[in-house]
């Protein structure tokens, strides 16, 4: 086994035989698919990884060699990591840098934790905020939120993604964050 060490790459583009995306694993996950014969890479990334056998380029993109059939998951989780990625980790209100989440009709009042309800925000509008909603002290958010949507999305998460990986993702979807 090659000595991969942690510091190489981010991570790796997983794509099923059929080249559609479904994940991104560690660079040490995808040479062992690779060095298994259960992927081959299509894309290499940054250096080289050796061992006492092998010499093998550090795989950016692989493609599974068999087609797995994975559950379509349609909706993406609501952490804070993700919302601040969709909003750019800029406040929805003030635009500028943004350290909290806001629930825009306020939780207190029932507002509900879900994606057309959260925004990032900084602690001052956060705080200015308190319990009102936007209308009532004459505020407007910078856009209605939404859930994130697009293939990019699923497979990525928060995650930045890697420009090498521009071939098999639509990248415009997540290049906000
Ligand atoms: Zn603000």
């Amino acid at each position: 086994m090659p000595d991969i060490r942690p510091t190489v790459g981010s991570g790796s583009l997983v794509l099923n035989a059929t080249y559609e995306p479904l994940c991104v694993v560690s660079v040490r996950r995808a040479t062992i698919l690779v060095l298994s014969a259960k992927a081959v890479c299509v894309a290499d990334g940054d250096g080289v990884l050796h061992s006492a056998r092998h010499s093998l380029p550090v795989p950016s993109v692989v493609r599974l060699t068999r087609f797995v059939r994975v559950p379509y998951r349609t909706h993406i989780g609501l952490s804070r990591r993700a919302i601040f990625a969709r909003d750019g980790w800029r406040c929805a209100y003030c635009r500028g840098p943004a350290e909290t989440i806001d629930h825009v009709f306020p939780r207190s009042r029932g507002g509900r934790h879900a994606w057309d309800n959260v925004v990032a925000a900084c602690a001052k509008c956060n705080h200015s905020k308190g319990d009102k909603t936007p209308g009532e002290l004459g505020w407007r958010l910078h856009a209605a939120p939404t859930a994130p949507k697009g293939i990019a999305w699923r497979v990525l998460g928060h995650r930045p993604p890697d420009p090498r990986w521009a071939d098999w993702l639509d990248l415009r979807d997540v290049e906000a964050a």
